[in-house]
């Protein structure tokens, strides 16, 4: 006997002998449609379960129904979809083609071509690429990458600059940025044309060779000229908001350039951006720590007014520049919400040319930041002056086997040459042969390669050089989101030690890791001084090695606990002397047992 559940429910039974001809028959009615189509059942051997389930949740996939080896599919089918005669909704209601989930998989043999159909096989794909989802479907030559570059290509097409929206000058977004030039891929699969998507990369022209050393380890070399020209350039914006709140008492904030009385009071200078209205104008450059938007509030308490006026005890609350940032203000929204505050967005755009540390990608997961912006007079060229967009390092090749990028730089080259789109589809019949005759017609080696030249010394390079077009991503990792450095700052109240965070003007975390890198490279002083951030001195008891007390208008130094009156001066770090006293809270009495080093 088989328990059968119906969505997590036992609801019966059926004998061994009839398993199968029940699930033939939940089959049959789910495909002449008396069961919803979202209706799967898998039979676990294993457990002796039959599992039957329409949660909401499951992946579902479409797949072409086989019986006795032979696809439900006919040609008869396939002429009328191209009369439009006939649906894709038709083919399910006709129960020709059936979505199944993950676990109903498990029972079922799919074939992916028709030709390797056997009586075995219960489905049929509608087409190889179904098996991918659409992203991935999206890159070129995928079926020649290993799995794992392709879902890390996927990955990251989702980060590429491109045109997110066609509105976005009037929408608000955080954190987004557009790519001034973007193009449609010249090697692209079906999906690109079928789907109407944006745009979100450019074709560059990429030598696979090494340059100077600044190539290693993924990162790219780009060149001077192609930035110029405006390769992989780019706009990020950001808003900044205010908010004219009204208070209990008739009380409100003021969007305007703050009174000099005003408490919190920035320089002058910080305001120089500012309109009469408190807002900053369009086209006014800004930078990090400077006001938008001008905002006075009211004092919270009424306590805070004390004998001064009202007018006087007013906040600064301005909207500023985040630290480290800068950018243009694009535009200024002004709106009113439900309860009738006054609202002002103001969006700052900042241009971003690609620089040394910024993150570029091609589909096929092969990502790398930025290594050398090489001037274009000392770039490697080919016998017919082509100068290449980005050098890629060979090493990155053949432990990656990302052979859909070879593809496609060859595939690329012969579109480009050409001035043609070619088909990269995935699992598409074709054979690279024609590509290679194409470029052999066009007096180029079948091959790929090149004979370059050094471009300091202007003497060939002994090695030809693999050269063609790749659909290159610019990410959205960017080094002026992300470059931070800071001498001294602020520190948390509560441990002494610095902030965290980027924004805060924080310091940078040397965890527990880099401290072993300096312990083996022996730097003790280093050490010492970056583990000296919150350092105090505190005062110990000679006897009972708690904390004694210095008190300055006496002169004398005491412990409280003990009477003694012999106390030695230690330094340690403020967050353990927090600790101690943490334990003190919870009934611990922790003492500090003083031994002189020098006996
Ligand atoms: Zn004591």
């Amino acid at each position: 006997m088989s328990d059968i559940f119906f969505n997590g429910k036992f609801v019966g039974e059926v004998e061994a002998a009839n398993t199968n001809s029940f699930i033939d028959q939940v089959k049959d009615k789910r495909r002449k449609g008396e069961f919803p189509a979202e209706l799967s059942i898998r039979n676990d051997k294993e457990k002796d379960l039959m599992l039957m389930t329409t949660e909401i949740g499951r992946a579902l996939r479409p797949l072409i129904v086989v019986k006795n080896g032979m696809s439900l599919l006919n040609k008869e089918h396939i002429q009328l979809l191209k009369e439009n005669k006939l649906t894709f909704k038709d083919l399910i209601k006709q129960g020709v083609i059936e979505y199944l989930d993950a676990a109903e998989e498990d029972n079922a043999l799919i074939a992916a071509k028709e030709e390797d159909l056997t009586p075995e096989h219960s489905h049929l794909e509608i087409a190889s690429i179904a098996m991918l989802g659409l992203i991935t479907a999206l890159i070129p030559f995928g079926n020649y990458d290993s799995s794992s570059r392709l879902n890390r290509g996927s990955k990251t097409q989702k980060q590429a600059l491109g045109l997110y929206s066609a509105a976005y000058p009037i929408r608000l977004d955080t954190d987004v940025s557009i790519l001034h030039y973007p193009q449609k891929p010249l090697v692209r699969s079906f999906i690109y044309d079928a789907v109407p998507f944006y745009p979100a990369g450019q074709n560059m022209v990429v030598a696979i060779m090494p340059f100077q050393g600044y190539n290693v380890e993924d990162a790219i070399i780009m060149n001077k000229a192609s930035i110029e020209r405006g390769l992989g350039r780019g706009t990020y914006f950001r808003p900044y908001n205010a908010t004219e709140l009204h208070y209990t008492g008739g009380l409100r904030d003021s969007i305007t350039i703050p009174e000099k009385d005003v408490s919190g009071y920035k320089t002058e200078e910080s305001y120089r951006h500012l309109e009469e209205d408190g807002i900053a104008y369009p086209e006014a450059r800004l930078s990090g720590g400077e006001v938008i938007i001008g905002k006075t509030s009211p004092p919270k308490f009424l306590s805070d007014m004390g004998e001064i006026s009202i007018a006087k005890a007013r906040k600064e609350n301005s909207a500023t520049i985040r630290q480290e940032e800068g950018g243009t203000v694009d535009t200024v929204f002004i709106t009113v919400d439900n309860e009738g505050n006054r609202i002002i967005r103001v969006k700052v755009r900042d241009q971003r040319i690609p620089e040394i540390g910024d993150k570029f990608s091609t589909p096929h997961g092969q990502k790398g930041v930025l290594g050398l912006v090489a001037s274009e007079n000392e770039m490697p060229f080919s016998s017919s002056g082509i100068r290449p967009d980005i050098m890629f390092n060979p090493h990155g090749i053949p432990s990656r086997m990302t052979v859909g990028y070879l593809l496609e730089l060859l595939a690329g080259k012969v579109a480009s040459l050409r001035g043609k789109v070619v088909d990269g589809t995935s699992f598409a019949k074709r054979n690279t042969e024609d590509l290679e005759k194409q470029l052999q017609e066009m007096g180029f080696r079948a091959d790929g390669k090149e004979t370059f030249y050094d471009g300091i010394t202007g003497k060939p390079l002994q090695a030809k050089i693999y050269v063609g077009n790749i659909y290159y991503l610019r990410l959205k990792y960017m080094v002026a989101n992300k470059i931070h450095a800071r001498g001294f700052g602020k520190v948390t109240l509560l441990t002494r030690q610095p902030v965290e965070g980027r924004n805060k003007g924080g310091a940078l975390r040397l965890g527990e890791m880099e401290k072993d890198a300096i312990v083996g490279h022996g730097a003790s002083l280093l050490l010492k001084e970056r583990y000296d951030s919150d350092s105090v001195v505190v005062h110990i008891c000679e006897k009972c090695g708690s904390f004694a007390v210095i008190d300055k208008i006496r002169n004398r130094e005491l412990c409280s606990l003990c009477g003694n009156t012999k106390v030695e001066p230690i330094e340690v770090s403020y967050a353990f002397k927090l600790f101690m006293e943490e334990l003190m809270s919870m009934h611990i009495f922790p003492h500090l047992i003083l031994k002189n080093k020098y006996e």
